[in-house]
């Protein structure tokens, strides 16, 4: 045994994943929430708020690049591009390898969490500050979306689970205000959880998809950190043809952005739209629910 602290997920009932903390680096309580940085031998640096793990050091890579890579290569010509929470700012940095990008808005509910990700994450947000594309609001997202007369090719919601803060950002008003502030055709990602572990917040994010967006979706990801399974980001847009983008169009995109990636390929892109049949059936019974 070691007399090391344990940091557990709570995000769950009835099961729980635990780490190990080498050292804890930093734990706080903000304006919003309880935030804890730890180091663990396997997944580096881990980030939680309010005891759901965020971000790692070790596989942060995955989720940031299959968040920004598919909707920005997908769309094809997308310009301005609004990431909603996203304080660690692991995926502006993925979003500003696009050159073709023209404008990165932020609005993160935090700013402790952008600060001091800063500080403990340079590694993989350093370029994003000095970025003159970047522009970081601190916000509510739904305040500014509901707000904001801008509009946006590609809108990324990285958010928390729907507990606390993150909460309003599951709701269908959110995604109504969201679409307000879409180009036409634009594309709505959202982080949709582990559908082994919360079916229930996927089936209703689709279900409101279904009430406001022409296509509604989802694709998925496998993520260490997030137990359970895939994880599946939700897709929500009024041009159906951008989920269909076949793999030699996301190929020759994906050659011209020129970007080096470790889980994103055009192949990978086109497979995470493949369901696995229970995560189709929550897509599927969302979808369902809008119709009736
Ligand atoms: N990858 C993570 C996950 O799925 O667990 C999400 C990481 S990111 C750090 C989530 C961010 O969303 C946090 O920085 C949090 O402060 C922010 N957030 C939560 N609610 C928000 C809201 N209503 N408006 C804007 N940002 C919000």
């Amino acid at each position: 045994m070691t007399d090391k602290a344990w940091f557990s997920e709570t995000l769950h009932d009835g099961i729980r994943f635990s780490f190990e903390a080498d050292t804890v680096l930093y734990e706080q309580k903000t304006e919003h929430q309880h935030l804890a940085l730890i180091e663990n031998q396997i997944f580096g640096k881990v980030l939680m708020l309010d005891g759901v793990t965020q971000v790692t050091s070790a596989d942060e890579f995955i989720y940031h690049e299959m968040m920004s890579h598919v909707p920005i290569l997908a769309h094809g010509a997308a310009k301005n591009v609004l990431i909603v929470g996203g304080g660690d700012c692991g995926l502006a940095e993925e979003v500003l390898k696009h050159k073709s990008v023209d404008k990165l808005v932020q609005v993160e509910i935090d700013p402790a969490v952008v600060d001091f990700s800063k500080e403990h994450f340079a590694d993989f947000n350093e370029t994003v500050f000095d970025d003159s594309r970047f522009e970081l609001v601190i916000d509510d997202g739904m305040k500014f979306v509901a707000e904001t007369d801008r509009r946006f090719d590609v809108v990324i919601v990285d958010s928390t689970d729907p507990i606390g803060p993150g909460g309003i950002l599951f709701t269908k008003e959110f995604y109504a205000a969201v679409r307000n502030c879409l180009t036409p055709g634009g594309v709505l990602v959202t982080q949709n959880g582990v559908p082994f572990l919360q079916k229930d917040e996927l089936e209703q994010s689709c279900r409101f998809f279904a009430e406001l967006y022409n296509d509604s979706s989802a694709y998925v990801i496998c993520v260490p950190t997030y137990i359970g399974g895939h994880m599946s980001l939700g897709w929500a847009t009024d041009n159906a043809a951008l989920r269909k983008t076949d793999v030699a169009t996301i190929a020759e995109r994906f050659d011209v952005a020129d970007i080096e990636t470790r889980y994103y390929t055009p192949d990978v892109h086109v497979a995470a739209f493949a369901l696995p049949k229970y995560i189709l059936d929550a897509v599927d019974a969302g979808i369902a629910s809008a119709q009736r």
